[in-house]
């Protein structure tokens, strides 16, 4: 180590992660007229398989921020998603789910390459005033003071330097190390992995969707990400193995579509990422706080970490804007309307995830619940997509959406009746009714406190 450095003050800001949601934080903060210093340590912007898909509320959050501009947006248009049953529930085919239309509210989300996203917005943002970037460098430490809040340690070239900003963010993803230093616990679940490759977009089924195929290996996803280009990725479930994981994947493909992937994989390796479950028991810890997946992270089924990560900056602006920047007071408020969120996002992830690949009696009837629901009406499926978008993120919503899809399986009865066992229909209504009640009662809870 060549030299210790402390500086005191300089910053009012420090933001540990200049991925989607250490970016969108700077550039809102930016509007409090704040100094803000983002601490990246990745020059590369490594290319990884990660965030690509995002809703329109966070197409939305990142234009207002200045972030993304319409007349010249990357990637390409996404309409909504379009999801293909399993191979056992599949006689209808894929069913669509767009974003809904409504007045003055934009109804298109966008896929974008993980990497061209992640250094557009950080190239962005290093031009906003105030906002400054140490690319190269890393948060190494953090030090309690006796007052409670925390001074950051920064390793920047051959120096450690001590920040003492105001606000401390942790962006650094979802193995924070700012969580960890700052000593907020969490409850980690390492779901499956996913491989990703990129492929010629000609044969792409539902150019415009995200193609999401659910089978026993898993979720696997196709989308376009633009200059005809598509992104496939595939999950591969704890302990199975990676190649018979994707031909099991690919079965469920159209076949053109499925050659030219074939083709890649010969001589590609696909990138490779791990699908946790983070829920941290805390997202504030003095004048630090958690943003994105720092703050919590669930599986990507429902595509949308990236659109958390723009409502927690925007969150976190208006806490800080109402509390005329009371960094207490702001983070209180930012941790209990960031929790409302997220307890919403990961529920509504974690029951999907069950119903489309656990083989319990229960979930095939849950998930063939799902599917008649969907095939009710238009109104069905936007009243999903709005939950899956995260355009509805109250958990009153959730919790009266899973009645109404528990009550399809009174309209499946029959068939279970003939095809299957009335044992196994009454365990999975009792279960439904079960969960149905318990999220009537979180958001009875959440109404109260
Ligand atoms: C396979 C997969 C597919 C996904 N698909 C989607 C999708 O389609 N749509 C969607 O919305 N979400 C998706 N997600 C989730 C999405 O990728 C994340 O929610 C999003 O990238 C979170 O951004 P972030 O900025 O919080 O974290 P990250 O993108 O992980 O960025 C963290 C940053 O912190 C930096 N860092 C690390 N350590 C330090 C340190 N000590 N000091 C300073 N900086 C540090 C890293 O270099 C990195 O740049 C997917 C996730 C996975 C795994």
């Amino acid at each position: 180590m060549q030299g210790r450095f402390v500086d005191q003050g300089h910053f009012d800001v420090l933001i540990a992660g200049g991925g989607v949601a250490g970016a969108a934080a700077a550039a809102a903060l930016s509007q409090l007229q704040l100094n803000i210093l983002i601490i990246e340590p990745d020059p590369a912007h490594g290319r990884r398989l990660a965030g690509e898909l995002i809703h329109p509320p966070g197409i939305e959050g990142l234009c207002d921020l200045g972030l993304l501009d319409d007349r010249s947006m990357p990637g390409s248009a996404v309409k909504g998603f379009a999801i293909f049953p399993s191979e056992k529930d599949d006689s209808m085919g894929s069913v669509t789910l767009c974003y809904g239309k409504k007045p003055g509210m934009r109804h298109l989300g966008r896929a974008i390459e993980h990497r061209v996203l992640k250094s557009h917005l950080l190239e962005k943002v290093q031009n906003f005033p105030g906002v400054t970037a140490w690319i190269g460098a890393r948060v190494i430490g953090m030090e309690k003071n006796s007052d409670g809040t925390f001074t950051a340690v920064v390793r920047r070239n051959q120096d450690e330097i001590r920040l003492c900003p105001r606000l401390i963010l942790g962006a650094d993803g979802p193995m924070s190390r700012v969580r960890k230093m700052i000593g907020i616990p969490h409850e980690t679940r390492r779901y499956s992995g996913m491989m990703g490759l990129e492929v010629e977009d000609t044969h792409l089924p539902n150019n415009g969707y995200g193609n999401i195929f659910l089978n026993s290996a898993g979720v696997a996803y196709a989308y376009a990400i633009g200059q005809g280009r598509a992104r496939v990725m595939f999950e591969v479930l704890k302990g199975a193995d990676s190649n018979e994981s994707i031909k099991t994947h690919l079965s469920l493909f159209p076949p053109l579509f499925k050659l030219d992937i074939e083709r890649v994989l010969a001589t590609h390796k696909p990138l490779a990422a791990a699908n946790f479950c983070i829920v941290p028991s805390t997202s504030i810890q003095g004048n630090a706080a958690l943003v994105g997946d720092a703050r919590g992270c669930c599986h990507p089924l429902t595509a949308s970490g990236i659109t958390a990560a723009v409502k927690d900056a925007l969150i976190l602006r208006d806490a800080l804007r109402e509390t005329d920047i009371d960094i207490a007071a702001a983070l209180r408020r930012y941790s209990g309307r960031c929790g409302r969120l997220e307890l919403t996002r990961r529920t509504l992830a974690e029951e999907l995830r069950e119903a489309f690949l656990a083989r319990t009696p229960e979930a095939l009837l849950l998930r063939e619940c799902i599917f008649s629901y969907w095939r009710t009406s238009d109104k069905a499926r936007i009243r999903s997509m709005a939950l899956l978008s995260s355009v509805d993120s109250s958990i009153f919503s959730l919790a009266t959406q899973y009645g109404t899809v528990a009550l399809q399986a009174f309209r499946l009865f029959p068939r279970w009746f003939v095809e299957k066992t009335v044992t196994d229909w009454h365990r999975g209504v009792l279960r439904l009714i079960q969960k149905s009640l318990a999220f009537q009662y979180a958001a009875m809870r959440q109404w109260l406190y």
